[in-house]
């Protein structure tokens, strides 16, 4: 296990608990919250280190991991898959019309495939050996481990894409001085990541399915996603509501707490959350697409 020092943030070492969590889909244990006393960033400490990590994404269940169909929760999940698929390459395209990009935690290669069929130029990384092995094979695209990374050349990338990534990955402020290297002068970083401050969290508290322990490293708000990233010389641009990830992280918590109604429930928090985040004209839904772009 990997106790966290110092903040990746603000480089200071107190921390506050924060909550105790259980890892509700696949190891049962119980991990801790910690929050930074100074500029609350929330993290996972301790943690399992980076070769024990692998075993907590080893289940057929764990959604971004694999395509097989169980249960009412991932079948609706699959349906807006390919809704917010269309909508991410709406998004990319207003930004640059034939950009070369990198999917970077490119997972079960959906958008990859997405891309390719939109004209874009571009590949993925995955870490996981069988799940690259499985989207190369299952949509013909080009995936490669992280060690790729260093070999692509400085300033030769137009956007890089991380979509629910950023809260796994073990060195945080390593991949983003990596990721800057690489992408042209004001070329665009897109992060979607789940938001801790948002209403759904905040209900759920412990049930939470955003926290997702400890898979899920780093617990981001709007505050301290914008901080850290400026901290590495990107301008954050616009934040973007993902409507549909209240419903479907409601759902989940709504599972973790043994709810027999819990899908009922889970629509209707999904629901207040989105409305809430809407009417306070504040950006606190429940994840969140960033845009930055290359200072
Ligand atoms: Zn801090």
């Amino acid at each position: 296990m990997i106790s966290i020092r110092s903040c990746p943030i603000c480089n200071l070492e107190q921390f506050e608990d924060y909550l105790k969590i259980k890892d509700h889909s696949i190891s049962g244990e119980y991990f801790k919250l910690l929050k930074c006393s100074s500029c609350q960033f929330i993290l996972t400490s301790p943690r399992p280190d980076d070769e024990q990590l692998g075993k907590y994404y080893q289940s057929k269940e764990y959604i971004s991991h694999s395509d097989t169909n169980i249960g009412i929760v991932n079948k609706i999940y699959r349906i807006i898959r390919n809704y917010t698929l269309k909508q991410k390459i709406e998004l990319i395209k207003n930004l640059n019309k034939q950009p070369n990009l990198i999917d970077i935690g490119s997972g079960a290669g959906y958008f990859l495939d997405a891309c390719q069929k939109a004209g874009f130029n571009g590949f993925g990384i995955e870490p996981d050996e069988t799940t690259r092995a499985g989207s190369i094979s299952k949509f013909n695209i080009q995936v490669f481990d992280e060690s790729y990374l260093n070999q692509i050349p400085e300033s030769s990338i137009d956007l890089i894409s991380m979509w629910h990534v950023l809260e796994h990955v073990p060195a945080l402020n390593q991949r983003l001085q990596e990721i800057y290297k690489i992408l042209k002068p004001n070329a665009y970083l897109i992060i979607a990541v789940p938001n801790c401050s948002s209403f759904d969290s905040k209900h759920y508290k412990e049930y939470w399915a955003g926290y997702d322990v400890p898979r899920h490293l780093w617990h981001f708000t709007p505050n301290t996603i914008i901080k850290l990233l400026s901290q590495h010389s990107f301008m954050h641009i616009k934040t973007l509501p993902m409507y549909f990830d209240s419903y479907y992280v409601s759902m989940l918590s709504e599972k973790y707490k043994h709810n027999f109604l819990g899908l009922i429930y889970g629509v209707a928090i999904g629901f207040l959350s989105n409305a809430k985040a809407f009417f306070s004209k504040k950006n606190r839904y429940s994840s969140q697409i960033y845009i930055f772009s290359k200072n």
